[in-house]
């Protein structure tokens, strides 16, 4: 182990060590299907959602760590610190919701039956997010084990509406201060640092036919629909802004636009305001 310190490499051992009681971890979470429901007693985002939220931090608390869960919607492990008065921490931000396994996705095995084939686990949530979240509990569980304190607490933040809009991270900062520095494992692998921006637009009309107008003119021209509406953007580094699941009604279209950070919501907003 060239070049480390006694101390890294004792983590890297522990690390070892732990391997099969993390997969055991991860199978059980991954197992439960944590797809979004309708609300229920003390389950915003339904049953299931709240049973994989329930079943993590019942593991945190094994593990010999400080808990706590904001509203039923965001679960807390913290290392180092106190808990319950904290506005100083490195956060670590992932969620335990899944999206809905469809059986038309091809699934050749049960997406709630983690199978490990060729070396892979296969199963629904697996990489987006219970795997690289739990992955991230079990590190803090090495360095708690081998007494290694963080010049910071550390928080692992498990949100549950990360799917489908979200709507945890206002409630979370409702009540906790926001981490002083942090990550998200929630990507893909090693290590992505931007992100681009994803906007949805709507244009009410007062009539059909400038309803068909407007698609005539911008989204089935005899050019791009960037181009027809001026937005053919060309980030060296993000890529092109594009245009995706166009939809009209009688009286409105809509889009959504993914966009490369050279450009901002607001400023595409001018954009079609100034086309339309
Ligand atoms: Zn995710």
């Amino acid at each position: 182990m060239n070049g480390l310190n006694k101390e890294e490499q004792a983590l890297l051992v522990k690390i070892q060590d732990q391997k099969d009681e993390m997969l055991q971890g991860i199978f059980e979470v991954v197992s439960i299907p944590s797809e979004r429901q309708e609300p229920a007693d003390h389950a915003p985002y339904g049953k299931p959602v709240k049973e994989a939220l329930d079943h993590v931090m019942e593991m945190a608390r094994e593990m010999g760590f400080a808990t706590k869960v904001i509203e039923d919607q965001v679960g807390i492990v913290q290392y180092g610190g106190n808990i319950d008065d904290c506005d100083h921490y490195l956060g670590i931000m992932g969620h335990l919701d899944v999206v809905e396994a469809k059986n038309q996705e091809g699934w050749i095995s049960d997406p709630y039956q983690p199978e490990i084939r060729d070396g892979k686990i296969y199963a629904r949530g697996i990489l987006d997010n219970k795997g690289p979240i739990l992955s991230c509990l079990y590190a803090l569980k090495a360095l708690k084990d081998l007494n290694i304190e963080p010049a910071l607490p550390i928080r692992i933040l498990f949100g549950t509406n990360e799917e489908t809009g979200m709507e945890d991270v206002p409630v979370y900062l409702a009540n906790e201060a926001k981490p002083a520095a942090g990550f998200t494992p929630d990507c893909k692998y090693p290590v992505v640092y931007a992100e681009r921006g994803r906007a949805l637009y709507y244009i009410d009309f007062d009539s059909i036919q400038k309803t068909i107008d407007w698609v005539n003119t911008y989204f089935i021209a005899n050019q791009s629909k960037e181009k027809a509406m001026n937005l053919e953007i060309n980030d060296p580094e993000f890529g092109l802004l594009q245009i995706r699941n166009t939809k009209m009604t009688e009286h409105s279209v809509e889009f959504a636009i993914s966009y490369p950070p050279c450009i901002t919501a607001d400023k595409i907003l001018d954009i079609i305001q100034g086309i339309s």
